[in-house]
């Protein structure tokens, strides 16, 4: 018998989360962010649900290629750009458009022969501090780039650090208005917490990812309830046993856990090699046999052990959603100090996925 774990990939709640994506930036274009072989989903999966954004934004140029080979012809934008002249090659056969956040990049393509210009995403950093020109070399990159031949469309780009939180968007936002105020070209600037909440970010593209699979940016679920936004994945057991303990006996590795009373525990068929957090504490929500319970003692390699107090009618081939429309992936991402971007991307490749 096969495990009975498997994700299923929810095509029509795709389609809902860019169509609120929309609904929240009505005036702009949408990059629908791939990257991560689509947080984890499989970027083929997600095609279907998400074909009707205006462009698919990512980093590796094998997914890029593997976009196209799926019949996508429209814009695709490599997220951090390319690396090496070989990348290059691939960005001109594939008409790819990159962003440029270094000279290094920019030298690239000044020196490169191309069958036609590369359009390009010109990124300032506004003050995350990982990719792009300070803002007072701005102006002298966007030129150097203007004059290179080989560059078409320059779009304007930065990426906000705090979207999601208090700090806001408001500091880089100005930052990135004043060094680029006398640059005339459609900006890029908002990730989905900006796509949410900062309409005032929105310009030309939004970049959202996150919310397209149905979770929140800020990894606190309350967040975006009421949003409408659905889980894409769901990520589905069974019990393969059931146990009786009494009391004062332990569960699992290190016996963490310990009955205080008679009890049944479920065996689930999913562990720390499927992708499921090793660090998930007793008390980590999950439903069997419909009913909400929770995870006790420690997560193993390919089983975990939950609570049976709750669910008198389970046995043994009872269903089990370790995340999806009942356990929000938000639910299970805070409790082990992380967030649903994590987990959706850490699904293990030898869980079978299915799409519906
Ligand atoms: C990942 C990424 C996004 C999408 O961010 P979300 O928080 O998932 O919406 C947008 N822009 C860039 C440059 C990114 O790397």
């Amino acid at each position: 018998m096969p495990r009975p774990l498997f994700a299923t990939i929810h095509t029509a709640a795709l389609s809902n989360n860019l169509a609120i994506a929309r609904r929240f930036a009505p005036k702009s274009k949408i990059w629908a962010v791939v990257k991560a072989n689509a947080y984890g989903h499989g970027l083929e999966r997600v095609f279907t649900g998400l074909h009707s954004a205006d462009g698919f934004g990512l980093l590796d140029l094998e997914e890029a290629v593997k976009l196209r080979e799926l019949g996508w012809s429209g814009p695709i934008l490599l997220l951090e750009g390319g690396g090496r002249l070989t990348d290059i090659e691939i960005i001109d056969r594939y008409s790819l458009a990159t962003t440029v956040h270094c000279d290094e990049q920019l030298r690239m393509l000044e020196v490169a022969r191309l069958s036609r210009p590369v359009n390009i995403q010109l990124k300032m950093n506004s003050g995350m501090n990982r990719l792009g020109y300070a803002a007072g070399k701005y102006y002298a990159a966007w030129k150097r780039a203007r004059a290179c031949s080989g560059i078409g469309q320059i779009t304007l780009m930065t990426h906000f650090s705090n979207a999601e939180g208090e700090g806001g968007i408001q500091h880089q936002l100005e930052i990135f208005e004043h060094s680029a105020n006398s640059i005339v070209g459609a900006r890029s600037l908002s990730n989905s917490a900006a796509t949410l909440w900062h309409p005032h970010s929105h310009f030309d593209w939004v970049r959202p990812g996150i919310m397209l699979y149905g979770a929140s940016p800020s990894g606190i679920l309350g967040a975006i309830q009421g949003l409408g936004l659905k889980p894409a994945m769901t990520l589905s057991s069974k019990l393969i046993a059931v146990q009786t303990v009494e009391p004062g006996e332990g569960v699992g590795y290190g016996s963490i856990f310990r009955a205080q009373q008679r009890m049944r525990i479920g065996i689930v068929a999913c562990g720390y090699a499927d992708g499921y957090p090793r660090c998930a504490p007793e008390g980590t929500p999950i439903l069997v046999d419909g009913v909400r319970t929770r995870v006790v003692g420690r997560v193993s390699m390919d089983m975990l052990t939950v609570d049976l107090s709750l669910c008198p009618s389970a046995s043994i081939g009872s269903l089990v959603e370790l995340w999806g429309s009942n356990i929000p992936i938000d639910d299970v991402a805070v409790v082990c100090g992380t967030v649903g971007y994590e987990l959706m991307c850490a699904l293990a490749q030898r869980v079978p996925v299915r799409t519906e």
